[in-house]
């Protein structure tokens, strides 16, 4: 479509009218006024012409010979492309114009013959200029779209990648269960929790046993597979949302379990056991038995201000090495810790 960007002599107006009469002295007008006419003697070429090179504006009479200019414009604006053009009516005064019909169809403005040049010219450069407002706005509005669209998919863009930088931050890279810095924060952040609502706090530490022989023998790609699978044993061990599986060392898990007594642990604990049992991943250097196992320390307490989580940790560490002096493959719970352990 012709954008009639300023007022100047580019604005081409197409004026449909069978009387030559009246052609001319409009052409005279607008000639005047530096604007570019064209004529149309009726209705069916007049579509014709609007189609093929659509106008600025365009100056409809109503008393056409093939239809009336009612029908032109209903026409005219019922096809999406052309819709927009502004379009005056025209009538002799004898007419009686019925005006209401005219802005129903779709027109802008009317005019009645005869013109008097000032206003007419005048009613021109105001639809002109209402229609090139109008092309701006609906321009800037599809830019703006544009950017709306444009910023959404780059949020989205960062959104992940930022999703996946905490994830990244906070995943161990070969297990995909939390590192260790991850399992360092949710420790002490639920540690600060259960100690206000006086409430258990379990943890467990689960070590492969003699996971060193199982490297040397079997290499250590095979090694990486074995934490793999262990990590996901512990996984299917695990039931609530708030519990938390990391790793902790090279072959050494930690599941961090809120709310949860010392008999809860255990059995979360003979659940991984038993996952573990269940994977039988051949061992042949295992002094315990054929398949991998893993020795398993639990510990539970009721966090307190005078001791910290770090004494956790450590109880649960006593019981892990008290289950590899046993003899491996078992679980151990510590009771050392002192009044408040449950
Ligand atoms: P224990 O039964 O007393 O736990 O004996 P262990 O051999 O499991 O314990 P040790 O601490 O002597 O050896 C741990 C081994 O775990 C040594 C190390 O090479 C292996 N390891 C630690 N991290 C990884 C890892 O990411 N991948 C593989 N493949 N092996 C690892
Ligand atoms: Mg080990
Ligand atoms: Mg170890």
């Amino acid at each position: 479509m012709t954008h009639p960007e300023s007022l100047d002599n580019t604005s081409k107006i197409l004026i449909i009218d069978d009387s030559s009469i009246n052609t001319r002295v409009l052409t005279k007008i607008l000639e005047k006024h530096n604007y570019r006419s064209e004529i149309a003697k009726n209705g069916l070429l007049a579509l014709k012409v609007v189609r093929q090179n659509p106008p600025d504006l365009i100056l409809l009479d109503i008393m056409l010979p093939d239809m009336n200019g009612y029908a032109v414009c209903k026409m005219l604006k019922a096809d999406p492309k052309i819709q927009d053009i502004p379009i005056i009516f025209m009538s002799a005064l004898e007419e009686v114009p019925d005006k209401v019909r005219a802005f129903e169809v779709g027109a802008v403005d009317y005019m009645t013959k005869p013109f008097e040049p000032i206003e007419m010219i005048a009613r021109i450069e105001t639809h002109l200029r209402l229609r090139s407002l109008q092309v701006k706005l609906q321009e800037q509005n599809q830019q703006l779209q544009k950017e709306i669209h444009d910023r959404y998919l780059a949020e989205t863009a960062l959104k992940q990648a930022n999703l996946q930088l905490k994830r990244l931050a906070h995943l161990d890279g070969l297990t995909q269960v939390a590192n260790r810095r991850l399992f360092d924060d949710t420790l002490a952040q639920e540690w600060r929790r259960l100690e206000r609502d006086s409430l258990p706090l379990a943890l467990i530490l689960a070590d492969v046993d003699y996971f060193k022989d199982y490297n040397d023998f079997y290499g250590h790609l095979a090694g990486d597979d074995c934490l793999r699978q262990m990590a996901r044993s512990l996984s299917q061990a695990i039931k609530r949302p708030a519990d938390l599986i990391a790793r902790y060392g090279g072959e050494e898990f930690a599941v961090i379990l809120p709310q949860t007594k010392a008999e809860g642990a255990i059995s979360v604990a003979q659940r991984i056991q038993a996952q573990i049992h269940d994977l039988a991943i051949p061992h042949e250097r295992s002094h315990v038995r054929e398949i991998v196992t893993m020795s398993i320390g639990v510990s539970a307490i009721i966090p307190s201000h005078d001791q910290s989580p770090e004494d956790l940790i450590l109880s649960a560490d006593r019981a892990l090495y008290q289950a590899k002096q046993n003899g491996r493959d078992r679980i151990t719970a510590d009771r050392l810790l002192h009044a408040q352990i449950i």
